[in-house]
């Protein structure tokens, strides 16, 4: 079994749910007392955080670079970024370590081209609904529709994550304002949503909605999973 390299803490709160997923995976599919080989290095958030809302990715991704030598020097065979928005300095922390990015976007867009749908809604931070890394990922080498809310909505959808989800808070009047957001990108033509931050399946789950969501914690986990066990 490969060692999965997991770069988390942006929040921990999601990082958690990887751990508990990837261990989850590796025990369906191997049986018994295995669990999963990991090497995690958690970062401090609020050092991220600051950094991302100054506009200053050069320094977040100088940062991450660092933590993901530090993975890849703890023995991971491959690297996880645990979080979507973070996935804007991916090329930054490729070009400082020896080895692959499994990376969340492309493990997601393969999902949702194989459910058959190609207009696809996107909810996750401003960072991740406006941004090319992401949204422009899926559009040119994805060929998915992206679809995403209005300005007034978007800002609805990151504050919810910031100022709650990444604390630990799970309210229901934000699972309303979201599933009000889910509708309303349905309306726009959307034949599903992505999940497209790593804490919202902790407001919004699949039996709150007919709306197909795409989870991209679990995707990113399950996607780990198989890489791991790949040559066993
Ligand atoms: N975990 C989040 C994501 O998947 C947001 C936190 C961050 O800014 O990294 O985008």
């Amino acid at each position: 079994m490969k060692t999965i390299g997991l770069l988390g803490g942006m929040s921990w709160e999601s990082t958690e749910l990887y751990y508990r997923l990837i261990n989850e995976g590796i025990k369906a599919k191997l049986g018994g007392l295995h669990s999963a080989r990991i090497a995690l290095v958690s970062v401090d958030f609020h050092e991220i955080e600051v950094m991302q809302h100054q506009g200053d990715w050069a320094s977040a991704g100088q940062a991450l670079a660092q933590s993901a030598q530090h993975v890849e020097a703890a023995g991971a065979d491959f690297l996880l970024i645990c979080t979507n928005t973070m996935h804007k300095v991916a090329p930054q922390i490729e070009a400082a370590i020896n080895i692959p990015i499994l990376h969340l976007a492309d493990a997601t867009a393969e999902r949702i081209k194989s459910a058959g749908m190609s207009s696809i809604g996107l909810l996750g931070t401003n960072f991740t609904m406006e941004q090319d890394f992401y949204r422009g990922r899926l559009v040119e080498r994805h060929g998915l529709n992206v679809l995403v809310p209005s300005k007034e909505d978007r800002d609805i959808v990151h504050s919810i994550i910031y100022d709650e989800l990444c604390l630990g808070q799970v309210k229901d009047a934000s699972r309303v304002e979201y599933l009000r957001i889910i509708d309303q990108l349905r309306q726009q033509g959307a034949e599903g949503v992505i999940e497209g931050c790593t804490e919202i399946v902790m407001l919004v789950q699949q039996n709150h909605t007919d709306m197909p969501l795409f989870d991209t914690t679990s995707i990113h986990a399950e996607a780990a999973v198989l890489a791991a066990i790949e040559s066993c």
